[in-house]
């Protein structure tokens, strides 16, 4: 897979600059709220760089990347619900590659999880997230017999998923009540880098899953290549959608804290080397002798340095599985 596949450059720097106007619009600094680091609670951190009115800081204790002061809850709701940005992303951005998407992401994706959970065909399972319902439907090919939840607080994303027949909670996660223990299975893809508060998120995750329930979910991982060596020229890096960077470790520090017990956390990404690349050579970013050296090397070489970043857990795609104790 390549970046190209799944994400046109021009349209995604067209959302870039307007995102860059709502945030003119809709956020203030003198609002912004100071927090302790969203994963080890901690209160010492350095500051790694700003963007725009966004500062990210490095937690001291646990090396988790995140953006204090940040927006309130009800800012990034009211942004997310309404901004043309957002509208734009959906129309420009996501629609015209979401087929591309479908066959390189969310079909692979169903098929890996409907492997590792065969225990879950028939049961019931909830997406949280789930946008377009890409994921439960391709996951619905595979096992006709589970009970689907879209959990989606978008009016247009709800049509949509009822539209495909899945059954919907229109909500945002945090705000859900009087559904405790209801699901065997939840899931989350890149939605946990988006939240104000993932402490609470996982708070509200854990009420909603049976006894001995999994959560699955995917996030970026500061400890990721393309974002350790672009860091603040990341595109991975864009505020106001993105404001927590977790590791392997921090990651793992939170959910026991939340009561789950982790099962496994892996860095399964494919793009890093090549969203790394296309830096380099489509936007200016300066690189040193050996990137510069490897760049120039066959797919092979590249392929299997993707490889290695997987092996290692440093690709900045993570996926966490954990099971509600
Ligand atoms: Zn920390």
């Amino acid at each position: 897979m390549k970046e190209e596949d799944i994400r046109n450059r021009e349209a995604f720097n067209r959302y870039l600059e307007l995102v860059s106007k709502d945030v003119d619009n809709y956020f203030c600094v003198d609002n912004f709220i100071k927090i302790n680091c969203p994963a080890c609670d901690g209160e010492k951190f350095t500051e790694a760089f700003t963007k725009g009115i966004f500062t990210y800081v490095l937690c001291s204790k646990c090396g988790t990347l995140f953006v204090n002061p940040r927006p309130p809850f009800k800012i990034l709701n009211k942004f997310y619900s309404e901004s043309p940005s957002t509208k734009y992303w959906i129309e420009y951005f996501f629609k015209p590659v979401m087929e591309a998407r479908r066959d390189k992401i969310f079909r692979p994706r169903a098929g890996q999880i409907s492997k590792k959970f065969p225990e879950f065909k028939n049961s019931k399972i909830g997406d949280i997230g789930a946008g377009f319902g890409l994921f439960l439907e391709e996951l619905r090919k595979i096992w006709d017999n589970a009970e689907y939840v879209a959990i989606e607080p978008s009016i247009e994303m709800v049509k949509i998923c009822l539209g495909k027949g899945f059954k919907v909670i229109q909500d945002m996660l945090e705000d859900i009540n009087g559904r405790d223990e209801e699901f065997d299975l939840l899931t989350s893809f890149e939605l946990f880098e988006h939240l104000y508060n993932p402490g609470n998120f996982l708070k509200k995750v854990n009420k909603l899953l049976k006894k001995d329930g999994y959560f699955l979910m995917t996030t970026l991982n500061v400890q990721g290549f393309d974002i350790q060596l672009l860091w603040e020229k990341s595109k991975s890096v864009s505020p106001p959608h993105h404001l927590n960077f977790f590791n392997p470790d921090s990651i793992k520090y939170l959910m026991e804290k939340n009561n789950f017990k982790v099962i496994s956390i892996e860095t399964p990404g494919k793009l890093d080397w090549n969203i790394f690349e296309g830096m380099v050579k489509n936007e200016n970013v300066k690189t040193d002798r050996f990137w510069q050296l490897v760049i120039e090397k066959d797919e092979e070489v590249k392929n299997q340095f993707q490889q290695w970043l997987v092996k290692n857990n440093l690709s900045s795609h993570m996926m966490v599985i954990a099971k509600k104790l």
